[in-house]
């Protein structure tokens, strides 16, 4: 049996390059039906993340044209990482495998035949992974590959250069939903769920239409939610930062009350005021670090739905 395809992808405000790409990816979709390699059945499935633009009117018209295009809207913008993994957990009621890809048409769809010939082979996981990082501006460059060595060094396991453009199998999806995370860092997690996996390389292009809505201040937050959603390792470094400084102090007693009893004290003012300066310093880093995760666990017990559901799109057959 064929297997059935849902191309996952999730827009916020892409009204000027969606009308570019839907058409490659129904393409795709359509050749591969053609070609054997997938049923009929197989969708191009829009995530509409709470657009304020006419995204969701675009999607909705796309369907009403073409059997082969699908899609759902959530109820407010909730973030590229909760509306991809929406719209997963929603195809994977609904297919056999699919593909996730960013709607801007810089992933070059093409890499999605030879996805599927992995999966054919038995992976549940493919990972589309760049080829060259060319098309981005060396700060972007210098910056990821900074942030993989770290993630790497703090044990975190993830597949070097790879975005969220990868294949998962519906049984790969039932055992991701099974992460209850509210903070979410896929291609983090993807990784912890086993299976076989494969790797598939890509040429990035740059965006087709519209701007990135990846500023650097997301850029961040995303960094900062994959290290600490992934490794507890910041805190074991603090803890044994405080021992490191433990041992130091108690030292510095040794050598105060040592210097006390040669008289040789008032001098000594500024070392004074540089101890007290880099500790009062160092506390409030490490205090501060506690907190992130001590933010995390309260966002966590809320247990608040990731995604939510407001409209649904599809040809009635
Ligand atoms: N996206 C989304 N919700 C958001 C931000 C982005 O669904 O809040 C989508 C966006 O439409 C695109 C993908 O996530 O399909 C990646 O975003 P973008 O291309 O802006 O990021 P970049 O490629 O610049 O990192
Ligand atoms: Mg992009």
């Amino acid at each position: 049996m064929t297997p059935k395809l849902y191309l996952v992808i999730p827009c916020y405000n892409e009204e000027a390059v969606l009308p570019v790409t839907a058409p490659t990816f129904l393409n795709k979709i359509e050749e591969l039906v053609a070609a054997g390699e997938i049923s009929d059945q197989s969708r191009v499935f829009f995530v509409n993340d709470g657009s304020s633009d006419n995204t969701w009117e675009i999607i909705k018209n796309l369907v009403s044209m073409n059997k082969h295009y699908a899609g759902i809207s959530l109820s407010r913008n909730m973030g590229h990482q909760n509306a991809l993994l929406g719209g997963l957990m929603e195809a994977k009621e609904l297919c056999d495998v699919t593909v996730s890809i960013d709607c801007d048409g810089q992933d070059d769809i093409n890499a999605v035949d030879e996805m599927l010939k992995h999966y054919k082979k038995g992976c549940d996981i493919v990972y589309g992974v760049r080829a060259s990082r060319k098309t981005d501006t060396k700060f972007k460059r210098g910056s990821a590959h900074l942030f993989y060595k770290l993630l790497e060094k703090l044990g975190v396991q993830t597949v070097y250069n790879h975005a969220d453009y990868r294949l998962m199998s519906a049984r790969a999806l039932e055992a991701l939903a099974e992460f209850k995370e509210v903070n979410l860092y896929l291609r983090g997690m993807v990784t912890l769920v086993g299976f076989k996996t494969a790797t598939v390389y890509y040429n990035r292009t740059v965006r087709l239409a519209g701007k990135s809505h990846y500023p650097l201040s997301k850029m961040l937050k995303l960094a900062l939610n994959g290290i600490t959603s992934l490794s507890v390792k910041p805190i074991h470094l603090i803890t044994a930062f405080g021992i490191f400084v433990m041992a130091l102090s108690v030292v510095g007693i040794i050598w105060s009350v040592i210097s006390y009893f040669l008289s040789s004290t008032v001098a000594g003012w500024a070392s004074l005021v540089a101890i007290i300066c880099f500790f009062g310093g160092a506390q409030i880093l490490c205090i501060g670090v506690i907190g992130e995760y001590i933010g995390k666990i309260y966002m966590e017990t809320k247990a608040r739905p990731r995604y939510i559901v407001a409209d649904r799109a599809e040809a009635d057959e």
